[in-house]
C-alpha cells in the first residue's frame, strides 16, 4: 500500500519512485517514450504493466488469463478527470436534465413530463439563462402554476445557483426570496430535501463510474464529497463495485470532515486524499470574486467566500490531521490571489513544503499572479471544455482586457506551473477527448500542444494527487490503467481530434469497457 494514514515523508517518496526496480522487473522490455505510440504489446500481471514491446499490427494486451487484440489502434495511459463530481453526475443521470433547454417554456415542458421521485421533491439540473432569448433569470412564478404542491429545485448549469418554486421555498423555511438562490443561501434547501438512501447513493455512483469508463477515464479526483459518501465509495471500492479509481477530496468548507471524524486513508481503488474548500462562486451567477467590478454589473465585485486567514486556518487543521492534499476552488482574479496569498503562508511553515496545494479552475488569473503558481508549487487544475461553454458569457462579465487573462493554460505551463485537467462533470460532459481538443484548438496564444494536452489528462493530472509515480506512463511497473483509442491523437489533424473513439478501457489490469 503506497500511502498510510500519514502523508508520505521525503524518504518514502524516494523509495516509492523506484518501485519497478524493487520488484525486480525486467528493464529490457521498457518502452522508449520517444517511440511512436502505435503498435504496442503490453503484458499485464497483478494489475501492473509487466512488459512493453513493439507490435506490428496494433495494440495487443495480454493479461494473466486472456489476450485482447485491437488492430490499428493505439494505447495510452488511462485518462484522469482531475476535477469532477461523481455523485453529482449520478444524480444528474437520475434527475431531470434542463441542459441545452432553449427557453423557460422548454424547462417547464421537461419538468412536466418527469416522474416525481420517492423523496417527493422534483430535482433538475442544467438550466442556463444564457441560452434563452430574453436571458432573464427564472423565478418561482415560472413554476408555481405547474407545481402548486410539489417542491421543485433546479440547479443552474454551473452548480452555483438554484431556481425553486414557492412550495420548495416554503418547505425550506425561506420567506424573502423570489425563487432564485445562490451559494450559501441554498443551505436550508439542501437540508430540507430528504437524503438519498445508501442504495440510492450506490446506484448513482455506479452509473456515473460506468459513464467514466466509457470515455476512457480510469481515475477521477472527486471533489467536495460528503463524508457519508466517502464511506459508501470506500465500501464500493473494497467490494469490487467501482470500475474506476477515485481520489476523494472531502468537503471542508464547514469543517465537514472534522465533524464526521473522517481522516485521510490510502487505498488502491479509492483513496481519501484531500480536503476541498471554495474561495468564491462562479461567473455565470456573478458570484466569482473579482478585483474590480463586473463589466456588466457596476458596483458588484462578486462574492469572496474565504479570507486568507480562514484558508490558512483550514489548511493548518488539515495538515495537523494528516491530510496531504488541499484543493481550493477559485474562479475570479480576486479569489485566485487570495488563495495564492494563503498558500504563500502555508509554504513558509516548517511542515508546509510537502503538502500538495491546488487551485481548482484558476480561471481568471491577474498577470501579476501567473508566475506565483510555479514559485509556490501550486497546481492549476483547469477544465478546458469550460472555455468552450463559458467564454462568451465570461467576456460579458469581465470585458475584453480581463478576458485575455482567462483560461491561461500556456502562460501557466510556460511559467513552469503544474497544470492538470478535468471536466468538472456533471457541469460539463465526461469527455477527456473533447477536453484535449479544446486545449489544442482554442484560437488563442493560450492553446497548448497535443503532447501537453495529453499529459494534462494523464501524467500531470496524476501529479496533482501525487500518484504519478504509479500511473500515467506505459512503463514496466506502472499500474495497468489503459485506454485504447481508434487512432493516435498525436498524428490526428487537430480539427478531427474530437472524433477519436474510445475502443476499450482497462483499470488495474482488467478490461472494464469495450466499445
Ligand atoms: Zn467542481
Amino acid at each position: 500500500m503506497p500511502c498510510g494514514l500519514l502523508p508520505p515523508r521525503p524518504e518514502q517518496c524516494r523509495e516509492r519512485r523506484t518501485i519497478a526496480e524493487e520488484e525486480g522487473l525486467s528493464r529490457q522490455h521498457r518502452h522508449d517514450p520517444s517511440e511512436k505510440l502505435i503498435g504496442m504489446e503490453l503484458h499485464l500481471e497483478r494489475g501492473r504493466i509487466r512488459a512493453v514491446m513493439p507490435n506490428a499490427v496494433g495494440v495487443v494486451i495480454r493479461t494473466e488469463t486472456r489476450t485482447y487484440e485491437f488492430p490499428g489502434c493505439v494505447v495510452l495511459p488511462g485518462f484522469v478527470d482531475n476535477h469532477a463530481h461523481i455523485l453529482g453526475l449520478g444524480s444528474r443521470l437520475a434527475s431531470v436534465s434542463l441542459h441545452d433547454a432553449a427557453s423557460i417554456a422548454e424547462c417547464r415542458a421537461r419538468l412536466q413530463q418527469a416522474v416525481i421521485p420517492d423523496t417527493g421533491w422534483l430535482q433538475a439540473m442544467g438550466w442556463n439563462q444564457e441560452l434563452w432569448s430574453d436571458g432573464r433569470m427564472p423565478s418561482a412564478s415560472d413554476l408555481d402554476d405547474l407545481f402548486p404542491t410539489t417542491p421543485v429545485v433546479a440547479s443552474r448549469v454551473d452548480g452555483h445557483a438554484m431556481w425553486l418554486n414557492s412550495e420548495a421555498l416554503r418547505r425550506a423555511g425561506i420567506t424573502n426570496s423570489n425563487g432564485l438562490l445562490v451559494e450559501d443561501e441554498r443551505d436550508p434547501v439542501w437540508t430540507s430535501i430528504p437524503e438519498p438512501t445508501e442504495q440510492d447513493l450506490r446506484s448513482r455512483i455506479a452509473a456515473a463510474a460506468q459513464a467514466c469508463v466509457q470515455q476512457g477515464v480510469t481515475e477521477v479526483h472527486d471533489m467536495d464529497v460528503a463524508p457519508r459518501v466517502v464511506v459508501v465509495m470506500r465500501e464500493m471500492a473494497e467490494t469490487g463495485a467501482l470500475p474506476i479509481r477515485v481520489q476523494s477530496f472531502v468537503s471542508a468548507q464547514h469543517d465537514e470532515w472534522i465533524d464526521a471524524g473522517l481522516l485521510p486513508a490510502g487505498g488502491e481503488i479509492q483513496r481519501t486524499a484531500g480536503v476541498k474548500l471554495y474561495a468564491d462562486g462562479a461567473l455565470g451567477s456573478r458570484t466569482a470574486a473579482l478585483l474590480s467590478d463586473y463589466a456588466d454589473d457596476a458596483g458588484n465585485t462578486g462574492m469572496a467566500i474565504l479570507t486568507v486567514d480562514q484558508i490558512t486556518r483550514a489548511v493548518r487543521a488539515a495538515i495537523d490531521a494528516g491530510w496531504w492534499c488541499v484543493a481550493i476552488h477559485a474562479i475570479g482574479d480576486a479569489a485566485v490571489r487570495t488563495v495564492l496569498d494563503a498558500y504563500a503562508i502555508v509554504r513558509s511553515w516548517d511542515d508546509g513544503s510537502e503538502i500538495l496545494l491546488r487551485i481548482e479552475h484558476a480561471q481568471h488569473v491577474h498577470p501579476d499572479d501567473v508566475h506565483r503558481f510555479a514559485e509556490l508549487n501550486v497546481a492549476a487544475c483547469v477544465q478546458p471544455t469550460q472555455w468552450v461553454s463559458d467564454s462568451k458569457m465570461a467576456l460579458l462579465r469581465v470585458g475584453a482586457e480581463r478576458q485575455s487573462w482567462a483560461y491561461r493554460w500556456r502562460s501557466l505551463l510556460d511559467s513552469g506551473a503544474l497544470v492538470g485537467a478535468g471536466s468538472d462533470f456533471p457541469i460539463e460532459e465526461v469527455d477527456p477527448i473533447a477536453g484535449i481538443a479544446a486545449f489544442v484548438n482554442r484560437p488563442s496564444s493560450e492553446a497548448i500542444t497535443i503532447d501537453q494536452a495529453l499529459d494534462a489528462f494523464t501524467s500531470q493530472a496524476h501529479r496533482t494527487a501525487d500518484m504519478n509515480y504509479r500511473r500515467g506512463q506505459l512503463d514496466v511497473g506502472y499500474d495497468a490503467d489503459l485506454v485504447i483509442l481508434d487512432r493516435d491523437p498525436r498524428t490526428t489533424p487537430s480539427a478531427e481530434l474530437a472524433n477519436i473513439r474510445v475502443m476499450a478501457t482497462f483499470m488495474a489490469g482488467q478490461l472494464r469497457y469495450t466499445a
